[in-house]
């Protein structure tokens, strides 16, 4: 997602997985969700079936996560049997049987406390926008509300009159029943993306995307006012974008891709194929295009490969910070990168969290990992990555790592052994520094020269605290300058196991100016200082 109007972080943490906890054993296969949203007023009445699987082991109860709903009944299909169930008000208990496959039926009623928003728009219309993350669908939907157990979902939804309505996968009117859409999303995803949005919309189609014997409409869901604006600003390259995308990734892994002006609370929300934006800067006329490609980008990295759990988030917002610039460097030059990086290094060394990891167990609340471990230097740890093993090797293995873990969820371990393989080379030093350790090199280097042996000394201090460690890194860059020229360019392997660091550069010309990395393709800062004047 894009946090530009994240609200305050909500106390949700003793929520996050509290059905998944009880779920060992049990893996949702597919959701069904059928919806009627009211004419008048807020109340939803919902029908969900749960087809799921279970293991011989798992536990002869099934906890699904629904909040703050009346539940109406528990139907077994197959037998259509009523079952006894229990529910506190946050946690649904319902018996299962022994049988490896199965389904249940949960009818049940309510208003949505959050995570189905219902409100006027921005232009004061009445419309429904359901905005999940990271596990509010469980005010509105019966699931096990956990990105490790994703599902195929389909929807059936009954609107008020003139409303159109959008939702994951494929959508069409029903026959005969002209109140009613239904949309099939057939890949896996997880729960925090499964929307629907309802309310009156302009939809315009941009050129879909051809992939062999599949073509993926490219849609743009506005409220009327915002819909020329859309098309022609932010949306103008959407196409473009997914074709770069699929080009540098790999396919598409959805039927369609439609973005949604809505009232989520985030500037942008990588819904799997229905992407939802913030009305406000539609009204404002402030969308740029940087926001469509981030949200593109998520849907190979968070939507189709999808963290584990929450401690591993920038695997889904650090790649989607990295592909927009690299799908913006390909669509419009590398300065695309150079300024973007260059932005992530700047927001994440002001950032608060420099003295927590990007892998932060001890952090509970998944709204406070949406910070800038998780997106710029989740970012920057890419960038890195590709300067240490190189283009080629980098997006193979980005590519590999794409094709081996889409449709499932995943950890960082796996990301790394996958672009181990691609490298050729062992990179836990580089994971377990950039993971797992707070913060970054803060290098204090003092020059002199040798003029007798034509030599130049540099020595090299790490003086971060000491609580972040010390880091090693393979190539950092030098120049060295004179009379305003970089004559030279070496480079040194920077050493964890020294307190202070000489390396010594044997040279014709002597520099009066020496730099660490100042083209800043590495995340750290250098305080450079050359002999006293005499
Ligand atoms: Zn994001």
């Amino acid at each position: 997602m894009t946090r530009a109007i994240l609200a305050a972080a909500c106390a949700l943490a003793a929520l996050t997985g509290a059905a998944r906890a009880q779920q060992r054993g049990i893996d949702v296969q597919n959701y069904h969700f059928s919806v009627i949203l009211p004419d008048t007023g807020a109340m939803i009445r919902v029908n969900a079936t749960i087809s799921f699987r279970r293991d011989p082991g798992a536990r002869d109860t099934l906890a699904l996560d629904l909040v703050g709903m009346t539940v109406d009944s528990v139907v077994n299909p197959v037998t259509v049997e009523s079952l006894r169930f229990a529910y506190d008000g946050r946690t649904l208990h319902v018996p299962i049987a022994r049988e490896r496959e199965q389904s249940l039926i949960v009818t049940y009623h309510g208003v949505a406390r959050d995570g189905l928003v219902a409100r006027r728009t921005a232009r004061g219309l009445r419309s429904f926008f359901g905005d999940n993350w990271p596990n509010r669908a469980r005010y509105w939907l019966a699931t096990v509300d956990h990105p490790s157990d994703k599902a195929a979902v389909s929807w059936l939804i009954e609107a008020p009159p003139g409303w159109v309505v959008v939702a994951n996968g494929r959508c069409a009117p029903v026959p005969r029943r002209p109140r009613s859409t239904s949309c099939v999303e057939r890949v896996p995803i997880p729960v925090y993306t499964m929307v629907l949005g309802a309310a009156q919309m302009a939809v315009s189609r941009h050129r879909p995307v051809i992939n062999a014997r599949d073509t993926i409409p490219i849609e743009v869901w506005t409220y009327p006012e915002d819909s020329a604006f859309a098309d022609g600003v932010p949306f103008r390259r959407a196409t473009e974008i997914l074709e770069t995308l699929q080009r540098i990734v790999g396919p598409f892994a959805f039927e369609k891709l439609a973005h949604v002006e809505s009232s989520t609370r985030y500037g942008a929300m990588e819904n799997s194929s229905a992407i939802f934006y913030a009305e406000q800067a539609y009204v404002r006329r402030t969308m740029g295009e940087d926001v469509v490609r981030h949200e593109t980008a998520h849907q190979w990295f968070g939507d189709a490969v999808t963290p584990r759990d929450w401690p591993h988030l920038w695997l889904s917002e650090g790649f989607a910070s990295y592909f927009d610039l690299v799908a913006g460097a390909a669509l419009g030059g590398d300065s695309v990168i150079a300024s973007g990086m260059g932005r992530n290094r700047e927001t994440y060394l002001r950032s608060e969290v420099v003295g927590r990891p990007i892998v932060d167990t001890a952090e509970t609340d998944p709204n406070r990992l949406l910070n800038a471990n998780a997106y710029q230097k989740g970012a920057w740890v890419l960038h890195m990555l590709r300067g240490l093993v190189g283009d080629s090797a980098f997006f193979s293995g980005v590519r590999d790592y794409y094709a081996a873990y889409r449709d499932s969820a995943v950890s960082s371990e796996q990301f790394q052994r996958m672009m181990e393989r691609a490298a050729g080379q062992p990179l836990a030093r580089f994971f377990r520094q950039w993971l797992y350790q707070p913060g970054y090199p803060q290098l204090d280097a003092r020059w002199e020269v040798d003029t007798a042996h034509r030599r130049v000394t540099l020595r090299v201090r790490q003086v971060q605290p000491e609580a972040w460690g010390r880091f090693r890194i393979a190539r950092v860059p030098v120049h060295l300058v004179s009379r305003g020229a970089v004559f030279a360019r070496p480079d040194f392997t920077l050493d964890p196991a020294q307190d202070e660091q000489i390396v010594s550069f044997v040279l014709e010309v002597l520099p009066d100016e020496v730099r660490v990395d100042p083209e800043e393709t590495l995340l750290l800062t250098a305080t450079v200082r050359g002999p006293e004047p005499r």
